[in-house]
């Protein structure tokens, strides 16, 4: 698999790496990294495009155009669901019905914000019954880093790639190492819908010595926007720093959910299952810490127990599948890493806690059982750091402000979700919440209009419907003396 760089797939000199399926550890390709002159090479292709008729399209044009894109991911659906399940190792249906579906809404979702936005204006009152008129004017911020992980590979590429390119900006696209084949189809729907070369490109590769730091710090980039982890987040904003670029960060989390006494047992039993679970516990929002009252703990840990048993680990092509494996070899070690230093800090393993034996030709994949625990607290590492996989702790209290402390009590700031049918104590305790996304009674329910990102740890930024725009342009005020 090779780069795409100004409507082309494109050699570099670069290494290559294996891309391994972590269903079973086989080899599903070889992929070429990019070096520094191919990422060189993109770059200026997207300021060519810029400074070409990409540069010249209208509003209007480009609502059209994302329009189309959108109708094309669909009409190749099934082949963006086979390649992205294939890369990951989620189940099938996941691939077509979450990960592909919010592709082509990305796309239709910043159509319709860049159609509709407008700019306030200010007539001001000037000495001698003067006036000035004051507007501001939206140019695309230029050439833009789009840089994604790997648990929600096409969603999160297009979340980042529809607005830039609605708001007129050209894309280097560095997708993850470990799920590259998504963000290079992407490239061919786009060039058939009719974006012009140079437009997008995409850069294949690493981070540190490779094309991510290679991106990051070309003095042709005017912003970087990246989802991934904090420490390479960390990383980025060292690399954008001497040339002052902008970013947007959506980084890692460590979530909570807070279970009231009051709450329907059965929907939020069905709600912690998908937040705890999905994706294998590789989701930026999903819970790892859960805060139950304590009347309700037994019934909450059996009953969550219970459906962490009955999660079906098998093959992504098996319409029963719930649960893929992990991403890779390294990351279950790692998260295996929490799962022994939970059992060493005294926790009770209520569920899992080790490697299944699937068996089938599974054994070479990275899979692991579904875990919860009890009995860790603030004081314990997997309390306090992102674990990234199918796992959390239940861990009781008291009182409201217990509940609430307890949450907060993070360096992250990405989500959180409130389990209760008072309606009053729904509101005032989600807006309590320290964090940039706070749900009542769901999880993970979005609407691309609203703000996505997070506090502390977790982010810099907000992106989703207009605040897209923030980042994806620059404003330019004009004032005309009347
Ligand atoms: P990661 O930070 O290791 O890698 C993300 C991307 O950054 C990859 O493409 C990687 O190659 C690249 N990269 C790594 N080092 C780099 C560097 N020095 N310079 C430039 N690029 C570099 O993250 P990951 O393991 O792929 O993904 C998991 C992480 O992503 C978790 O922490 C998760 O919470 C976070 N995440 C956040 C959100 C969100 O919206 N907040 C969504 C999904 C995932």
């Amino acid at each position: 698999m090779r780069g795409f760089v100004d409507g082309g797939y494109a050699e570099s000199e670069g290494g290559a790496w294996d891309n391994v399926d972590p269903v079973d550890g086989s080899v599903r390709s070889r992929v070429q990294e990019a070096d520094a002159a191919l990422v060189d090479r993109a770059v200026r292709a997207a300021r060519a495009a810029l400074d070409g008729a990409w540069g010249r399209t209208s509003v209007a044009e480009r609502a059209v155009l994302m329009r189309r894109i959108a109708d094309r991911i669909e009409e190749r659906s099934e082949q963006f669901a086979r390649a992205e399940s294939g890369d990951t190792g989620k189940p099938l249906t996941q691939a077509r019905e979450l990960d592909v579906a919010r592709a082509a809404a990305n796309f239709r979702a910043f159509a319709d914000t860049v159609a509709a936005a407008g700019q306030p204006s200010f007539l001001t009152d000037l000495a001698g019954g003067k006036q000035a008129l004051n507007y501001a004017v939206r140019r695309p911020l230029g050439v833009v880093a789009v840089i994604v992980p790997w648990n929600l590979p096409l969603l999160l590429l297009t979340w980042k790639v529809a607005p830039a390119l609605a708001c007129g900006n050209a894309v280097v696209v560095k997708p993850s190492e470990h799920t590259p084949a998504t963000a290079a189809m992407l490239a061919e729907v786009l060039a058939e819908a009719g974006v012009p070369d140079g437009v997008y490109n995409v850069v294949h590769g690493f981070g540190q010595g490779s094309a991510g730091q290679f991106l990051t710090e070309h003095p042709g980039v005017d912003g970087v926007t990246f989802t991934g982890s904090s420490a390479t987040g960390t990383a980025i904003m060292h690399a954008v720093a001497p040339r002052v670029r902008q970013v947007s960060f959506e980084l890692g989390g460590k979530n909570a959910a807070v279970v009231f006494a009051d709450a329907d047992l059965e929907a939020t039993l069905a709600g912690l299952t998908r937040s705890v679970f999905a994706n294998t516990g590789q989701v930026c929002l999903c819970t790892e810490r859960v805060y139950v009252e304590r009347p309700v703990l037994d019934e909450v840990a059996s009953g969550l127990a219970e459906r962490a048993k009955a999660l079906k680990l098998g093959h992504p092509d098996d319409p029963a599948t719930t649960t893929g494996p992990l991403i890779s070899a390294e990351h279950r070690e790692k998260v295996l890493s929490y799962y022994r230093l939970a059992r060493e800090r005294g926790a009770q393993v209520l569920v899992g806690g080790g490697v299944p034996e699937l068996g089938g030709g599974l054994d070479g994949g990275s899979w692991i059982e579904p875990t919860l625990w009890t009995g860790l607290t603030h004081a314990d590492r997997p309390m306090r750091e992102e674990i990234f996989g199918p796992c959390a702790a239940l861990v009781p209290f008291d009182t409201e402000d217990e509940a609430v402390r307890l949450a907060n009590d993070t360096d992250y700031g990405l989500a959180a979700a409130v389990w209760t049918t008072n309606l009053s104590r729904g509101h005032t305790v989600a807006q309590r919440m320290r964090v940039g996304l706070s749900w009542v009674n769901t999880w993970f329910l979005r609407d691309l209009r609203s703000p996505f990102g997070g506090i502390g740890l977790s982010g810099i930024g907000r992106e989703g419907g207009e605040h897209s725009l923030d980042f994806y342009t620059e404003l330019t005020n004009v004032c005309v003396a009347l």
